[in-house]
């Protein structure tokens, strides 16, 4: 039930100008004529006399923000493979486009800048899946290396290994990921990097998993290594998809099919 201009100013005639609509979430009118739903400290949604929106997330894109976006305003957001896309009902669903800060859309939810989101929700999504194939294959080649070390790697074997990697703690979300990218395309497998993907997960209970892994790799398994180092990896997802244009811009290509010849 989306909330048309009109609606907004008889909801807060109504309310006696405290518009509460729903946890957190609140609606007043600007001085430029606007109505504004602010979730929390964001005014996620911009309903202009035009009949027109605006959208905003204030940088937080959890559920919360999307179900807000999504029951007042025309459009329908949904996240596909970790990138935020924007469909509409009025629209019939033929199209979707990339979520962008302060897009403007009009009261069937179709984007002002259409075409241009169209192309960035492309990107985006090739992006994406291109770094998530490059991810599955660095980890399957790490899995490989622990099978051939034959066990959890040793202080020893971190020795030398990529100074980022092995001493600087960094917030997942915002780590510097230009290494870890560099250590794809060679395909060096750093030690270090299973130290820290436990340590985040499980902090003092990290050298508990890491004899769990060690005794899995004596059987010649790697399943948990392989799901402990795929987290390592999503928790940096979109610092990678960005570290890739810059580091490796060749790793977001497709790959080329062969064509079968008859
Ligand atoms: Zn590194």
């Amino acid at each position: 039930m989306m909330l048309t201009y009109p609606e907004c100013a008889e909801k807060l005639k109504r309310a006696r100008g405290r518009g509460k609509l729903a946890n957190n979430t609140y609606l007043r009118k600007e001085q430029d004529g606007t109505f504004r739903i602010r979730l929390h400290d964001t005014d996620v949604v911009h309903v202009l006399p035009n009949g027109h929106y605006r959208l905003y997330t204030g940088g937080w894109r959890t559920l919360v923000t999307k179900n807000r976006i999504n029951t007042y305003s025309p459009v329908h957001v949904a996240a596909y493979q970790g990138t935020w896309l924007v469909g509409s009902e009025a629209d019939g669903w033929q199209h979707s486009w990339a979520f962008e800060e302060g897009m403007e859309v009009n009261s069937r939810g179709r984007p002002l800048d259409a075409a241009r989101l169209k192309k960035r929700k492309a990107a985006a999504v090739c992006n994406r899946r291109a770094v998530n194939r490059r991810v599955r294959e660095y980890v399957d080649g790490y899995c490989q290396w622990l099978l051939d070390l034959g066990h959890f790697p040793t202080a020893a074997d971190c020795a030398g290994d990529c100074f980022y990697c092995r001493f600087v703690e960094e917030n997942p979300h915002q780590a510097n990921c230009g290494h870890l990218v560099a250590h794809m395309r060679e395909r060096y497998y750093v030690g270090s990097i299973l130290h820290r993907t436990l340590q985040e997960r499980y902090e003092q209970h990290a050298g508990a998993a890491a004899g769990n892994i060690e005794r899995a790799l004596a059987l010649g398994r790697t399943r948990r290594a392989k799901e402990e180092l795929l987290r390592f990896f999503k928790r940096r997802k979109d610092r990678l998809v960005e570290a890739f244009k810059t580091e490796w811009p060749a790793g977001l290509k497709r790959k080329k099919r062969k064509r079968k010849r008859k």
